[in-house]
């Protein structure tokens, strides 16, 4: 998504290289902002995939980079991104999700090391908190007392909601994987009904 012509993001290059190191990649996202030729925002992570604007990274391969997010919620907040300009998960093939889960597990226990816990997040669309339409996995390192707070007000739900909105979950995915969740209910169904069981013979298994 490199909708802007040389020349200007010659100029924005020249304008950010005067800012200090740690700012540039905020000014570099103002500008492109309100540089942007076609009248839509440039896509900094396809800018910071190709190298144009200066990234510290933490993983990188063909397919994903993870990047130290410069403004970070704690330091050593990472964005995670494919290299390819997809809005989300639901437009990643499914080919490189394994790659994707694997490299998230290893960059979070490697933040848990070193920090007391963690958030991942990743927001889909403007009304989620999605700056530019680009898929952007958040892990963020928690430390105790370091005020950052996600939260929402718990909205109230009838035991008939919640089973009319699982039904319409259901109904937009895959046949195979409704199939094999409800193979999921039965067996968490049956072990409970062996362990109450033994339960009431004195015999526990867990
Ligand atoms: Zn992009």
């Amino acid at each position: 998504m490199t909708s802007l012509s040389e020349k200007e993001l010659q100029e924005i290059s020249e304008i950010v290289s005067s800012f200090p190191e740690e700012q540039r990649e905020a000014k570099a996202r103002e500008l492109l902002q309100e540089t942007s030729s076609n009248g839509s925002q440039q896509c900094p992570f396809c800018l910071m995939t190709e190298k144009k604007i200066q990234t510290v990274n933490v993983y990188e391969d063909e397919d994903f980079l993870g990047v130290l997010e410069i403004n970070p919620a704690n330091p050593g907040h990472i964005l995670l991104f494919p290299k390819q300009h997809i809005l989300n998960l639901s437009e990643l093939q499914d080919s490189k999700l394994p790659a994707l889960v694997r490299i998230i597990k290893n960059l979070e226990t490697a933040l848990l090391k070193i920090a007391d816990g963690t958030n991942i997040y990743s927001a889909s669309d403007q009304v989620a908190g999605q700056r530019y339409p680009h898929l952007v996995i958040n892990i963020i390192p928690r430390y105790k007392g370091d005020k950052i707070h996600m939260v929402w007000e718990p909205k109230p739900i009838s035991e008939t909601e919640l089973i009319q909105m699982k039904d319409k979950i259901l109904s937009h995915m895959p046949k195979k994987l409704q199939k094999e969740r409800l193979k999921d209910e039965e067996i968490i169904l049956s072990k409970e009904i062996i362990s109450s069981e033994q339960r009431f013979k004195g015999v526990v298994y867990y």
